[in-house]
């Protein structure tokens, strides 16, 4: 094999996990090399995977979109500000969406090119012997050979058979991204966090929502007291979150789609402009490696790996959506910078204990480490602190009070093992809790640190003072 096809890593899938996990290795200076197969709108290579091209970039920036719609027409008037005749241009909105992730999947190629990784735009089979065989859309047919293989082919969609996909009414979180206009009545399988975000998109700009959710617990792996904080904030915007739901039929007909579902009253039947199906994702492994490849998966699809991401298979790596661990772009990104770097040799650790969860509605949430449930259920002697934004200076001005943070510390250690917050910025503010958890910080070191004032950071150092009933802007227990 000439040495154009021979690489020291040869990384399939090139979503945040496998681009990061190029550029490191790259950066180590391993002869890198990244097949992706994504095709973007314009029929051409798009690299960034499900999180730029169609998950965490195009969502938030609908988002952020809808939610400047939703402050001109309800969230200004506090503030003395009247505006009349405020009008929603979907299609310009799409583009601004699609003109982002267009300047991200760019800049990846841009940093490939920097870096000296060479981009393969096809779909990578893992062969014998670390060798890939790429196959682009033309069905041209080559192998590359190299010396490690990290697998980063990431997740899709799970469907179900009750609704099935035909991308006209009934979509999944990719055809949600993309409505040419706001359905007047849209339903959402699923109410997990593509069901609330995605909903909230299309809530805010004027759909009648219903969310039919299976469980009959509401954000199960959120705090008790956030997610029920969540659902009320929710409800209160309107959308219809129904628990304990089960889909029977959807049918799509002409402009409609009727969804036949059950609950404990009973069976009922709705009149739907548009479906989404958010019930999961499941693991890219079909037709990834050939028989004499044989790798491992675990009982639930995932690639199985060890503590340094190898496969069953010496010299071949997974990781990210594709193996165990919650499905999410930073998770992805920290186990492509540690493979890149067990490969080049080192002994990289991720602290798993400390990846944060956003969930990027109105109010945002966010949260890392242990929930109240999950520690007392263990049997932990904890201490919890709370701490509402209406009592925060900066909240009021900015006229977002709702919600709160919520710090839980050892009786023990004091040390923080989680921090919960529902509220404005929650996605940012979570980020100190991350970094004080890294360092085994305990509620003391975080009352000791100084925040600048008036900030919502403020929040979270009433919540570990707090903590020990010593807050100083709420009543104490
Ligand atoms: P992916 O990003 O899925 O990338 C895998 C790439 O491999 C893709 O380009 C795929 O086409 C390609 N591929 C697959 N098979 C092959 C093959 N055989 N050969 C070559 N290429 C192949 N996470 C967050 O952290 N924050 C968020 O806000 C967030 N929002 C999301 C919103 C939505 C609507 C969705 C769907 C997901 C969201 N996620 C979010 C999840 C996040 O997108 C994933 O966790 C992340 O993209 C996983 O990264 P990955 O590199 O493992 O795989
Ligand atoms: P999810 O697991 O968050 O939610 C799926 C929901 O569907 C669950 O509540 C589940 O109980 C329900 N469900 C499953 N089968 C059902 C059925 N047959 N009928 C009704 N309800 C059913 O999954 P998702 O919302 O599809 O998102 C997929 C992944 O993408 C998640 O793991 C998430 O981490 C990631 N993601 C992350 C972000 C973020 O970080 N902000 C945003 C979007 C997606």
């Amino acid at each position: 094999m000439s040495s154009e096809n021979t690489f020291d890593v040869i990384i399939v899938g090139g979503g945040p996990g496998g681009y990061i996990a190029a550029i490191r290795c790259a950066q180590l200076g391993l002869k890198a090399a990244c097949v992706d197969d994504f095709t973007g709108k314009d029929n051409k290579a798009s690299l960034g995977g499900t999180c730029l091209n169609v998950g965490c970039i195009p969502s938030k920036a609908l988002l952020e979109s809808s939610h400047h719609y939703e402050q001109l027409n309800h969230g200004l008037e506090n503030h003395g500000i009247k505006v009349s005749g405020v009008k929603i241009d979907i299609p310009a909105m799409i583009k601004n969406k699609d003109d982002i992730v267009g300047r991200l999947t760019g800049g990846i190629s841009g940093l490939f090119k920097a870096n000296k990784v060479t981009s393969f735009h096809g779909r990578g089979k893992l062969l014998a012997g670390k060798k890939i065989e790429i196959t682009t859309n033309n069905n041209d047919v080559s192998i590359i050979s190299g010396e490690s293989i990290i697998l980063a082919t990431g997740s899709r969609p799970i469907d179900i058979a009750s609704a099935p996909i035909d991308n006209k009414n009934i979509v999944d979180s990719t055809g949600a991204l993309d409505f040419d206009k706001t359905p007047k009545k849209l339903g959402i399988i699923g109410a997990g966090v593509i069901g609330l975000e995605l909903g909230s998109v299309w809530s805010r700009l004027g759909a009648d929502v219903v969310l039919l959710e299976a469980q009959d617990t509401f954000l199960p792996a959120a705090d008790t007291k956030i997610a029920a904080e969540a659902k009320r904030q929710f409800k209160k915007q309107g959308l219809d979150i129904k628990m304990s739901t089960r889909v029977t039929k959807a049918t799509s007909k002409g402009k409609k789609v009727t969804v036949n579902y059950e609950d404990s009253s009973g069976e009922h039947t709705i009149e739907l402009d548009k479906l989404i199906v958010s019930v999961g994702r499941r693991p890219n492994t079909d037709n990834l490696f050939a028989p004499e490849a044989p790798i491992e998966l675990d009982e639930r699809g995932f690639v199985e790996v060890d503590e340094i991401w190898q496969t069953n298979i010496a010299g071949v790596y997974a990781i990210g959506d594709l193996i165990r661990g919650p499905m999410l772009a930073h998770k992805a990104s920290e186990e492509g910078v540690a493979v890149a770097e067990v490969i080049y040799g080192e002994e990289p650790e991720i602290n798993y204990a400390v990846i944060p969860s956003v969930i990027y509605t109105s109010p945002e949430i966010a949260w890392v480490g242990q929930t109240e449930q999950h520690l007392k259920s263990a049997g932990e002697k904890i201490k919890i602190g709370t701490f509402p934004f209406a009592a925060s200076g900066r909240a009021q001005a900015l006229g977002d009070t709702t919600g709160m943070v919520k710090m839980i510390s050892s009786v023990e250690t004091d040390e923080i093992l989680g921090v919960h917050i529902i509220g404005p910025q929650a996605s940012e503010l979570v980020a100190e809790a991350v970094l004080a958890m890294e360092y085994s910080a305990s509620t003391e070191d975080l009352a000791l640190t100084i925040h600048a004032h008036p900030t919502l950071s403020e929040a979270l150092h009433e919540a570990a003072l707090a903590v020990d009933n010593r807050a100083l802007h709420i009543p104490n227990r």
